[in-house]
Formats: structure tokens, C-alpha cells, sequence
């Protein structure tokens, strides 16, 4: 099995070397190559997504990211940002369907904005539809109005649009996600207003009579991003578009504590996967090794499960995380008085040492 492991920018590479020391430790023979993406990849090629890197991830069964981007490459060309890396990838690799599992773990239902009563024992999964929308509509781009409120102004635009295909594959996904978990999808949609989401909500009721046995809500996304901080638990699987997904998914991580907290997975239509932590590359904090590398790490697990058929592993990488967690190791980001405040890398040790079978180490408390 070969892994290509694209580092990245900023937090990426401190936050992805922790997850392959925890890889190291599971004895699976796993084939490793890294590969320079992102802003580091133009700093050396001249290009975020260089081809020798996209041959890489082509080749290879499974991806570990970790992420991209400065604020320093704003003022580069759109083509030649970090983030155009990420981009990329999903689309030469067909990533269509986004899993971002939100779960609050039980030692950080007080590190949430939220009441601990709201976020206890929260388990939802959010399904972003990843290579369409307004992400990837044409034409877009900047003209002179020659309509609209202001006729010869400038101004910019986007389009946004989902094909009949697109929408259906991602609602299977999603009803056979549900089927796995407790049997209920709420679809999030803006039909009240946009055409292409009228679309959607059509497209997935009439997919949804081929899964009797799950239940559909449809939500408009105002009110379900209301929803989320009203009564999160009342959600299971949330499938929805690019955009809205998004947006949604980042609010879902608040509830669970942090965004340091939450794996992502990006699979194509065969299961082969890009895993990568939520959160991007968190230019504030980068080198300071202060940056939870627990979002990576369990993004890691996601792939022993989802691409690299090794559930078990996967297990032992989770259990070790709640271990962790219950000996009281917090990175800053989800830290709170009584716990024990560690760097990066000292709670990558701490993994290892969990999946290793060996007691956790705690030191002075802060
Ligand atoms: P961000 O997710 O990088 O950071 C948002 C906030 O969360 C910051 O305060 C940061 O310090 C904190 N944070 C993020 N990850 C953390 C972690 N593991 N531990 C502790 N704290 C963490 O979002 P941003 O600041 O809006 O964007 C920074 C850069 O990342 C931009 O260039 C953006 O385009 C890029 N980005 C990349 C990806 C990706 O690579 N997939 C995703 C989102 C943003």
C-alpha cells in the first residue's frame, strides 16, 4: 500500500509528521513518498501542484494532507495559489464526495462554544459535494456591467451550477452513509431562492425513493446553520453542495471544540482517498509548534478505514486519541483549566505511545 504525503504550508508539515510517526507504529507496511504541494510547491517548481506531485497522487492508494496556504500568495494570480493545489487534486482525482465527521468527544464537551448539554455525545456527519457549484462554475471572472443596478461598472461574478449526475451520486452517498448510522438525511438547500438548488432538492428526492428505509428532511441553509448551534444533535448525516458545505462543516467543528479536532475525507467513486485535517494551514500559529495534529492524525485512521481496508487500525488510532484525551493532554487550542497544556509534537508522543500499548506520560500541569 502507498501513501503519497503532501505536507504542505504553514501547520501542514509540523501536523502531518505526527500522524506518520502514529502510521509508524501500526506495523503495516505501508510505502511512504512525500511530495511538495501548495505554496511550497510553488516556492521550488514555480506551481502549487507541480506534476510530479499530481503523478504521485495519482499513482498512489491513499493521500495524507495536510494543508496549504499564506496570506503572503494573495496577490499571485488565482492559478498560481496554494489553494489551487487542493483544488486541482480534487478535480484530477475525481474527489466528488467530502466526509467530515463531527463528533464532540466526552473531554471536550467544555472546550465547545456551546453548552456542554448541547454538544455531549454529538455524532453527525456533514457530506460536502466537492468538484461543482460555484467553485468550479464557468464563465467567472471580472467585467464591465452592461446591465443591473449599475450598467458600465465593474464588477465580478461566478456561476453556480450541478448537474443531474453530480447531485445523484453524492445523495447515494449519502442514503448509504445513512443506512450505516441512524437512517436520517437532511439535504441543505437554498431552493427558497437559487434555481440550482431547486434542482438539488429535486434530484435527491427522487434518488431518496430508492432508500425507503432512511429518512429525508430537506432544511434551507439559513436555518440549518441556525439549527447546528440550536440543537446539533438533532442532525445525523447532512448532505449538501460545495459552498454551503463549506461554511457548515467549519461551524460544525466549533461544536466539537476545535478544528483541530476534525478529519476530513475526500473519496472518488472507487474509495480512493484524500484525508486531510478540516482546517487549513493556520498561518497565526505555524512553527510555533503549538497546532493540534489530532484533526491529521484521526484523518490518518479515516484512511486505514475508507481506502486502506484496515478498520482495526483505524480503531486503535481512535482509541488512543480518547486515551489522550482522557489523560488530560490538551494542545492550547482546546486546553481549559485542570489540563495538561502540550506542544504539537509532544502530543504526537503521546499517540504513539497510546497506539504502542504504553501508559501516557502527563506532565506538570499549566
Ligand atoms: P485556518 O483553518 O488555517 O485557521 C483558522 C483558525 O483556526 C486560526 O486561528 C488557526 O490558528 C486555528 N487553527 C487551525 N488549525 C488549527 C490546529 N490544528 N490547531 C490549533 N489551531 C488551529 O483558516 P484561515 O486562517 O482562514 O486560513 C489560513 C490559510 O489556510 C489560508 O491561506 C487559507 O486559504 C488556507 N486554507 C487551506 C485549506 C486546505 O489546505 N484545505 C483549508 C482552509 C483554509
Amino acid at each position: 500500500m502507498k501513501i503519497a504525503i503532501l505536507p504542505g504550508d504553514g501547520i501542514g508539515t509540523e501536523i502531518v509528521e505526527q500522524a506518520v510517526r502514529v502510521l509508524g507504529v501500526l506495523d503495516l507496511r505501508l510505502e511512504t513518498e512525500t511530495a511538495l504541494v501548495g505554496g511550497a510547491a510553488y516556492e521550488a517548481h514555480g506551481h502549487p501542484l507541480p506534476d510530479s506531485t499530481l503523478k504521485l497522487a495519482k499513482a498512489a492508494d491513499a493521500i495524507l494532507f495536510g494543508a496549504v496556504g499564506d496570506w503572503k500568495y494573495d496577490k499571485l494570480e488565482r492559478a498560481l495559489r496554494p489553494e489551487q493545489a487542493i483544488l486541482g487534486l480534487r478535480k484530477h482525482l475525481g474527489l466528488f464526495a467530502n466526509f467530515r465527521p463531527a463528533l464532540c468527544y466526552e473531554q471536550l464537551t467544555h472546550a465547545s462554544s456551546l453548552k456542554p448539554e448541547l454538544v455531549a455525545g454529538l455524532d453527525i456527519l456533514i457530506i460536502r459535494e466537492l468538484t461543482g457549484d460555484i467553485y468550479f462554475g464557468q464563465p467567472r471572472g471580472r467585467r464591465t456591467a452592461v446591465d443591473g443596478h449599475f450598467p458600465g461598472a465593474e464588477e465580478a461574478f461566478d456561476t453556480m451550477r450541478y448537474s443531474r449526475p453530480e447531485i445523484e451520486r453524492i445523495a447515494h452517498v449519502a442514503f448509504q452513509a445513512a443506512r450505516k448510522r441512524s437512517k436520517k438525511v437532511t439535504s441543505v438547500d437554498k431552493a427558497n431562492v437559487l434555481e440550482t438548488f431547486q434542482f438539488w432538492k429535486d434530484v435527491v428526492t427522487e434518488v431518496h425513493a430508492q432508500y425507503p428505509d432512511v429518512e429525508l428532511e430537506h432544511m434551507y441553509v439559513d436555518n440549518a446553520a441556525m439549527q447546528l448551534v440550536r440543537a446539533p444533535k438533532k442532525f445525523d448525516v447532512v448532505v449538501t453542495g460545495n459552498m454551503f458545505g463549506d461554511i457548515l462543516s467549519d461551524e460544525a467543528a466549533m461544536l466539537t471544540g476545535s478544528i483541530g479536532m476534525l478529519p476530513s475525507a475526500s473519496l472518488d467513486k472507487a474509495g480512493k482517498g484524500l484525508y486531510e485535517p478540516s482546517h487549513g494551514s493556520a498561518p497565526d500559529i505555524a512553527g510555533k509548534g503549538v497546532a493540534n495534529p489530532l484533526a491529521t492524525i484521526l484523518s490518518a485512521a479515516m484512511m486505514l478505514r475508507f481506502s486502506l481496508n484496515r478498520p482495526a487500525a483505524a480503531d486503535r488510532i481512535e482509541h488512543a486519541v480518547k486515551a489522550v484525551l482522557a489523560a488530560g493532554l490538551r494542545t492550547p487550542d482546546i486546553w481549559s483549566e485542570g489540563t495538561t497544556k502540550v506542544g504539537t509534537r509532544e502530543m504526537g508522543d503521546a499517540v504513539v505511545a497510546a497506539v504502542a500499548g504504553k501508559t501516557i506520560a502527563t506532565k506538570t500541569k499549566s
